[in-house]
């Protein structure tokens, strides 16, 4: 049958033809693709093209975009949608805004006394309810590697968590999960976390303290350490790996090993 969607898709990729040397290169900047299968890697690319031309990328001055770069960004926006279903889990934005370094947000929090205080925070990524994904261009180019860091990964999915209201650190579970296990898997580990740094502040932590911060803020880094470091998020919280592996539909654990089994000293290559 005749689908306008389709039609519509194959013509953009037809108009933005990636050359294999181009998308060899974003592979060589991102090594957290690897051991992706021939499918996976040919739906990745595609959709990376198609986020693109449906996305405004505004980089301020200071930002100097190469096309590759922008094929990058995109690439890795697009790594956590690899297996989800078909659907437009990116609605809630339409811009991504590339800063030149790390920039002053104003914020505003209301304590438990019911007093609001406002500070200036310096941050690296911000996502607004609504708004644009703003994200500090060193961030970005520091992230793709194995090591528990990626601020791409890390603000979609406060994106990802805000498609059903407003961040919590719940995204829209699919009908084979239980919000009652997801709820069980998370507190228990924010809670974990929490305790250790509330015995010790300076305490040596499995994952980035800065998940400790909110649920949604645990969400977002667990998210990073699932697709960037998936070996230290399972064997600190073996339960928070199968929740999201059971969102993403994806196993990066099991794409490590492989790789490690492949060659013993893999990660060690990587990380240097
Ligand atoms: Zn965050």
């Amino acid at each position: 049958m005749w689908s306008y969607r389709r039609w519509r898709r194959q013509r953009i990729l037809a108009r933005n033809p990636v050359s294999p040397q181009q998308w060899e290169g974003v592979r060589q900047r991102l090594p957290i693709l690897d051991g992706l299968d021939e499918t996976e890697d040919r739906r990745l690319r595609e959709r990376s093209v198609l986020f693109l031309h449906d996305k405004r990328i505004t980089a301020l001055p200071g930002v100097e975009l190469t096309p590759d770069d922008r094929l990058t960004l995109a690439t890795l926006a697009q790594l956590p949608l690899l297996h989800l279903p078909d659907l437009d889990w990116y609605r809630g934005f339409h811009e991504l805004v590339l800063y030149p370094d790390d920039f002053v947000s104003p914020q505003r929090h209301r304590d438990a006394a019911g007093v609001e205080h406002e500070y200036d925070d310096e941050r690296s990524g911000e996502a607004w309810q609504y708004g644009p994904v703003i994200l500090a261009w060193p961030g970005v180019k520091s992230s793709g590697g194995w090591d528990g860091y990626n601020l791409v990964i890390h603000e979609l999915a406060h994106k990802l968590d805000m498609l059903n209201g407003s961040p919590n650190g719940l995204p829209p579970l699919h009908r084979d999960m239980r919000q009652s296990d997801w709820a069980l898997a998370m507190q228990t580990a924010y809670d974990a976390l929490n305790a250790q740094l509330d015995r010790d502040p300076d305490a040596e932590t499995p994952i980035d303290p800065y998940a400790a911060e909110d649920p949604a803020e645990f969400f977002a880094v667990a998210s990073e350490y699932f697709f960037t470091a998936p070996d230290l998020l399972d064997q600190a919280f073996p339960a928070v790996y199968r929740q999201l592996q059971a969102f993403y539909r994806q196993d990066p654990l099991g794409r490590l090993k492989r790789l490690q089994d492949i060659h013993p000293d893999y990660r060690h290559a990587t990380n240097g």
